[in-house]
């Protein structure tokens, strides 16, 4: 454990896509982004329409753009539609519904690869596109998709779990192992070493924050760095805020509640933020091992967000 972080303390988040990017965007609004560095799940990436698009890298950097559609999350406020209507229309599927100007950082992503850049590479030149100063860094470079299992043996890629098939609630067990296979992507490894408070960002512990943790040797940088780590719980009052996380932690045998998902992080999670509608789970927590604070962590603008963003900081500095 360090000691208070100074005032320019390098933070490091683990993220996911909409809640990781609303916290984010709330976290720059108390620390300098630039000494942020956020690793963004990569394990929803997937080819679609033959561009690699990644989810989460997308919604974290438009959001921290201010470019995103706030009312879904994702993609770009004010997009248009007509390349994927033409698909449409051509008889394609299209239950990934991307804009157009979505889809041209898709494309890009996909001439740059085929440059042989990497994944990292291009987050950062699309990032720096936008504007963004925070580093937004992809977990792996190399192919990490995650694996939905489902009853009846039925095996769906996440994203098909989520927009094509609507997330039902037949899980049996998520399969991570391409990322367990994967290699950190360049900087990973040292801006965790180099870290000076690591936050989890209130994700999907299961398809977000698990398929970053599984990366080969990012928990052993965690479990060595000496730097504090919070949790923001992505569950309030027994469900998630949006989204299948309920779906999934039953499906892998967790208690969908904020002491479920600190029972899942307990052993490389230091502190543990849970919201006051779960005030009663805070002794549970506690008994845990993690120091808790309760608060309101429904973040419901730029300024709620970064209202709790101050006092996960607040806790990681008392830790
Ligand atoms: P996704 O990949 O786009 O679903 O995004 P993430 O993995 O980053 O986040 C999804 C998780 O964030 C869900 O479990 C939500 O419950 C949680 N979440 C979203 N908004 C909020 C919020 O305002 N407060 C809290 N505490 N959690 C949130």
């Amino acid at each position: 454990m360090s000691a208070a972080p100074a005032a320019a303390a390098r933070v490091v988040a683990l993220a996911g896509g909409v809640g990781a990017a609303r916290f984010l965007a709330g976290l720059v609004r108390v620390v300098d982004p630039a000494s942020l560095t956020a690793i963004v799940n990569t394990g929803d990436d997937r080819v679609f329409y033959g561009v690699h698009v990644s989810p989460d890298l997308d919604i974290v950097t438009y959001t921290l753009a201010g470019r995103v559609d706030r009312e879904k999350g994702y993609g770009l406020a004010g997009d248009s539609f007509a390349v994927i209507d033409a698909l449409a229309a051509l008889g394609h599927p299209t239950w990934f519904r991307l804009g157009d100007r979505d889809l041209a950082t898709g494309l890009h992503r996909t001439l740059r690869l085929a440059d042989g850049a990497g994944l990292a590479e291009i987050a950062d030149e699309v990032r720096r596109a936008y504007r963004v100063d925070t580093r937004i860094l992809p977990m792996s470079e190399d192919p990490c998709p995650t694996y939905v299992e489902l009853r009846g043996g039925r095996r769906a890629h996440f994203e098909e779990y989520l927009a094509r098939d609507g997330a039902p609630d037949e899980v049996i067990a998520v399969d991570c192992l391409a990322a367990r296979r994967a290699r950190p992507a360049p900087g990973v490894i040292d801006a965790i070493r180099g870290a000076d408070v690591l936050l989890v960002c209130p994700s999907n512990p299961v398809v977000s924050i698990g398929p970053i943790l599984a990366v080969a040797g990012v928990r052993d940088a965690i479990a060595a760095s000496r730097a504090p780590v919070v949790a923001v719980s992505p569950i309030v009052g027994g469900a998630p805020v949006k989204g299948p996380a309920d779906r999934l932690l039953r499906g892998i045998g967790v208690e969908v509640s904020a002491r479920g998902v600190a029972g899942l992080y307990r052993d490389w999670v230091d502190g543990f933020v849970l919201d006051q509608r779960d005030a009663e789970q805070r002794a549970d927590v506690e008994a845990l091992g993690l120091r808790a604070h309760v608060t309101d962590t429904i973040m419901r603008s730029p300024e709620t967000a970064a209202r709790l963003a101050a006092e996960v900081l607040e806790l990681a500095r008392a830790l």
